[in-house]
């Protein structure tokens, strides 16, 4: 995956850092990096691929494009709703959970049922 994005940085490197002199330590980089056996170059890969601030952006670019399909296929409840507010019925106690909670909540100073707020 490293290397894909490695080799096809590298055919856009001319376009992305169009300084020459800025854009040959990044070549140098990623040559290196594309030479190393597979096993061990995926740190080199990285170092490359973030070594400057074109590259670094269009690892953005380039990555983001999953994130963004991942977002729109999860469930839309679950990407938009906030963290799920608990809350003791006597008023002493709140937490906000990552997720909906399966398990019954119980206020730590009165052991009531925490109400979803
Ligand atoms: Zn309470």
């Amino acid at each position: 995956m490293l290397r894909q994005l490695a080799e096809a940085m590298r055919s856009e490197l001319a376009t992305l850092i169009p300084d020459s002199t800025a854009r040959e330590p990044v070549d140098n980089l990623l040559v290196r990096a594309l030479d190393q056996p597979a096993g061990t170059a995926t740190e080199a890969l990285h170092d490359a691929l973030s070594s400057h601030p074109a590259t670094r952006d269009w690892m953005r670019r380039t990555t983001g494009v999953t994130k963004e399909t991942d977002a729109a296929i999860s469930p839309l409840g679950a990407a938009l709703a906030p963290n799920p507010l608990y809350i003791c019925p006597e008023g002493d106690y709140s937490v906000v959970r990552e997720t909906v909670a399966s398990d019954v909540l119980l206020c730590p100073n009165d052991g009531s049922i925490l109400e979803r707020a």
